[in-house]
């Protein structure tokens, strides 16, 4: 919903680099206030990211995981001159994957990461690396979705843009506003933000942290004046309605922390679909050859470094005789390498993985096991042809809208087909539903059903919404579905703090800084979505892989290149703010 970040068409990606426009005001990114380093002016600088000794051309590095901080990281390692060596337990993609309506070129169900913000400059940078096409998501009330209907303690409330709501809407959206202003500074540091003033960013960041690690983000709303001057219904609507894609109170126990890392980076608005599906992007990089790359032949990808297919799942990770890091894969073979990136959810290098104990240190460990993950769930159908957008005769109104509501499907999306909402081309071809996105206690419920009984309640649902539109006569084919807590290789959809959880983060984030570490627990290098600051966002899962990479490149005796200074260089200048233990 698009309710306080202020951002307008100068934000979208693509744009020039901040500030590259005379007058135009800069853009909010996601300079994320731990770590405000400009990944995008790093990936974007033309002397690249680095260069290794040239005794080191060819040397291997394992990467686990072939998500898109695996894929990141292999990518950037590749031209650097390494090999790298990926290894996946399931299918490249990992989170972003995509699965298709088979006989439907094009229709596709993200069953992760399906929206990106035009913030995350980082993420785009490989968009256009591989040439993914984009277009806006239609998040409610967004302005370029054709409708929204609103459904709370049984009364639907259709609206076209914000102001067809009614003003109790309005008031918690200005509540939420002023929370956010008084409570956390918001103007200050979206404004540090879009100066890329990195000092000031710290300076907000680092006094907020001690001040509300410990708070919950219900803790946050109900607390604040603004809110307190409300009725209780006004949290109600706020959990509801919240802000950018709406539904947030399955948040409510977590860290408001993470909710104000998203919040201040606008992550949480203006939303891009990718065209065909998110998973396009990691398989783009695994078939990318890069025009600029050091050692390899031109033509070079890590596709053809790998014979076509990643590596085999790692089943343990050990330190060998020679110092070296050994590499187990589930069919038995181990080979040896200095340096060894793991990107998979970190609660697996003890639930999935046999991993030495002294490779990490037991404050390491510790923020391994602590590490709390939502869950998710998501049902999508493909229908005949986007049929919400035809308008009913009698109301004028679209008969079916973009839904967010309190009965258990919570988020309904319409996804034309073709480029994006109303696209002519699309109006009568296939296009795809997800019936339901849910969070946490709200996934859990629908764990135990099957894809039809998930797909009959659901329909049942939107039913009561809406009476008169009979959903389920265009459906075609199969439903799909997905719990991330059920699938294989994921402990759940992605890590979400709760209180106190900052120290934990911290230890995981800074581990790509490995110089005063003891030899035996140097050399892993921890990347992907548990790791970054902003846990559910592709663009940390993107910049951890990119820390980990230096942190390689460091490893071997490289360096960044000249005045490109990378993550751990500013490292001291910019490192998370450090709690005391005692
Ligand atoms: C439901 C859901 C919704 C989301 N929505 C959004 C969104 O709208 N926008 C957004 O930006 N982000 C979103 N995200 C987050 C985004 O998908 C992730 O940040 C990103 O995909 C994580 O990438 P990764 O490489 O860190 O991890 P993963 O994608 O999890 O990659 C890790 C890989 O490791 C593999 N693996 C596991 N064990 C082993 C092993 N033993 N050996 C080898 N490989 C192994 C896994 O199979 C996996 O492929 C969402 C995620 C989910 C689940």
């Amino acid at each position: 919903m698009t309710l306080p970040a202020g951002t307008s068409t100068e934000d979208l990606p693509g744009a020039p680099a901040p500030g590259a426009r005379r007058g135009a005001r800069p853009p909010l990114t996601m300079l994320v206030p731990d770590f405000p380093f400009p990944y995008d002016e790093h990936l974007a600088h033309p002397a690249g990211l680095g260069s290794v000794p040239a005794h080191r051309h060819g040397t291997e590095v394992a990467v686990v995981g072939a998500g898109v901080s695996g894929l990141v990281a292999a990518h950037e390692l590749m031209k650097l001159g390494l090999r790298p060596v990926v290894h996946e337990a399931g299918e490249i993609g990992g989170r972003l994957r995509s699965a298709a309506f088979p006989g439907v070129p094009g229709a596709v169900a993200d069953l992760g990461g399906m929206r990106f913000p035009a913030s995350g400059r980082a993420f785009f940078h490989y968009v256009d690396t591989v040439g993914a096409r984009t277009s806006p998501f239609p998040n409610p009330l967004a302005p370029q979705t054709p409708s929204t209907v609103i459904e709370l303690r049984n009364r639907a409330h259709y609206a076209e843009g914000p102001e067809d709501l009614p003003a109790e809407f309005g008031e918690v959206a200005a509540a939420w506003r002023r929370a956010l202003v008084e409570g956390a500074e918001l103007e200050a540091m979206q404004e540090a933000i879009r100066r890329r003033d990195l000092r000031a960013i710290k300076e907000i960041w680092n006094r907020t942290v001690p001040r509300l690690d410990e708070e919950t983000f219900y803790g946050f709303v109900a607390k604040s004046p603004s809110f307190a001057a409300l009725p209780f219904s006004s949290r109600e609507t706020f959990g509801q309605v919240g802000f950018g894609t709406g539904g947030w109170d399955t948040d409510f126990p977590n860290s408001v922390l993470e909710i104000l890392r998203v919040v201040h980076t606008d992550a949480d608005d203006q939303h891009h679909r990718i065209t065909g599906g998110a998973q396009s992007v990691p398989l783009g990089l695994w078939r990318h050859a890069p025009a600029t790359i050091a050692h390899w032949p031109a033509g070079t990808s890590l596709e053809s470094l790998h014979h076509g297919s990643p590596r085999p799942g790692v089943t343990r990770v050990r330190r060998g005789e020679d110092g070296r890091l050994l590499v187990l894969d589930r069919w038995g073979t181990e080979r040896a390498y200095e340096a060894v990136v793991v990107t998979c959810q970190s609660w697996l290098l003890s639930a999935g993985i046999d991993t030495e104990e002294s490779l990490f240190s037991h404050e390491m460990w510790m923020a391994m096991e602590r590490s709390h993950y939502m869950q998710s769930s998501k049902t999508f159908v493909l229908v005949d042809r986007p049929f919400w957008r035809d308008r009913d005769p009698a109301t004028g109104r679209r008969v079916l809208s973009t839904t967010l509501t309190d009965r258990m499907t919570r988020g309904t999306y319409l996804l034309d087909g073709g480029e994006g909402i109303d696209d002519p081309a699309a109006a009568d071809s296939p296009a795809v539903i997800c019936l339901s996105y849910t969070w946490n206690d709200d996934a859990l419920k629908w764990l135990a059903l099957s894809t039809d009984e998930r797909v009959r309640l659901m329909l049942h649902n939107l039913e009561q919404i809406y009476p008169d539109v009979d959903i389920a006569s265009h459906v075609l084919g199969d439903p799909i579905t997905v719990s991330w807590e059920r699938e294989p290789h994921f402990m759940g959809a992605f890590r979400g703090n709760l209180p106190g959880h900052y120290r934990y983060q911290r230890r995981l984030f800074t581990h790509f800084v490995q110089d005063h570490l003891p030899p035996q627990q140097r050399g892993v290098f921890l990347a992907g979505d548990d790791i970054s600051f902003t846990p559910g966002w592709a663009e940390g899962a993107v910049t951890t892989g990119l820390n980990a990479v230096w942190g390689v490149v460091h490893q071997l005796g490289g360096s960044s290149a000249p005045g490109n200074p990378g993550p751990g260089d500013r490292f001291a200048e910019l490192a998370p703010v450090e709690l005391p233990d005692t």
